[in-house]
């Protein structure tokens, strides 16, 4: 079963706009999905509606064989990234990435355990106790990626996480998040303006055209790694 389908999903925001017009999709478990397109053309709209931020207007809506019904079984099965996504600054960086799991029941030692396993894998362990404004922007973006993963998603959406950092450390992440893609076998959805960033991350690229977001075409990208 997909992972991800959406049937002639639509979305008309309550102020009249359509902003997403029969998107068709399937998105199967393991793929590593870009969506490039436009400025305005409903990138970060679908991506709203696939994390249960909005709910679709028109059509179906389906993640992880559920429709929308299951909220809280679903967050924690979605992780997001965005561009700006904010830390707390009064929070050490441990502190931060335990944050999604306040909502589950588990214990102080085990949230821990949990948020020390990701962040060694975002190579960020000996800044636990660390605060956010002592970090580079490349790490407080690392910072992120690990809160994202700390629930153990299936699913992982990053609106253009590397689109506010320099040319150096926007390569160095797109090499980490493909291990880290690969290591935890997850499914990841990617929205960048960066077609060789796409291109480079990709299983599949999905080109949007301009106007209520349509995918034009759906391009399978071979495996960057043999
Ligand atoms: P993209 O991520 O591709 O740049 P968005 O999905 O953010 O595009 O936005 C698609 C269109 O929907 C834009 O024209 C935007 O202005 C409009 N839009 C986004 N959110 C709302 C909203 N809450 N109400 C009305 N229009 C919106
Ligand atoms: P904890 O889980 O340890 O309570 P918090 O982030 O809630 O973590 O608070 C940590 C410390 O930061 C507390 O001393 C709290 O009073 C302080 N604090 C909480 N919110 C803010 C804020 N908006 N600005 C500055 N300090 C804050």
């Amino acid at each position: 079963t997909p992972i991800v389908s959406m049937h002639q999903v639509g979305k008309v925001f309550p102020n009249g706009y359509t902003a997403v017009e029969n998107v068709n999709t399937s998105i199967k478990e393991g793929e590593f999905v870009s969506f490039v397109g436009p400025s305005g053309c409903g990138k970060s709209t679908i991506f709203k509606m696939i994390s249960g931020l909005i709910s679709p207007s028109e059509g179906e809506l389906e993640i992880l064989g559920e429709s929308g019904s299951d909220q809280q079984q679903q967050s924690n099965d979605v992780g997001f990234v965005f561009q700006d996504s904010t830390l707390l600054p009064w929070r050490s960086v441990i502190k931060n990435v335990m944050l999604p799991l306040e909502f589950q029941n588990l214990s102080k030692a085990e949230m821990k355990e949990q948020a020390e396993e990701v962040l060694e894998l975002v190579g960020l362990k000996d800044y636990a106790e660390a605060l956010p404004r002592q970090l580079s922007g490349g790490m407080r973006m690392r910072v992120s990626i690990a809160r994202a993963l700390v629930a153990k998603p299936k699913l992982l959406l990053m609106d253009e996480p590397f689109g506010a950092l320099d040319e150096i450390t926007r390569q160095s992440l797109q090499s980490e998040l493909l291990r880290i893609w690969e290591s935890q076998k997850m499914t990841v959805l990617f929205i960048t303006h960066n077609v060789f960033e796409a291109v480079y991350l990709s299983t599949r690229v999905a080109v949007m055209t301009p106007g209520p977001g349509k995918i034009a075409s759906s391009v399978d990208i071979p495996m960057p790694f043999p």
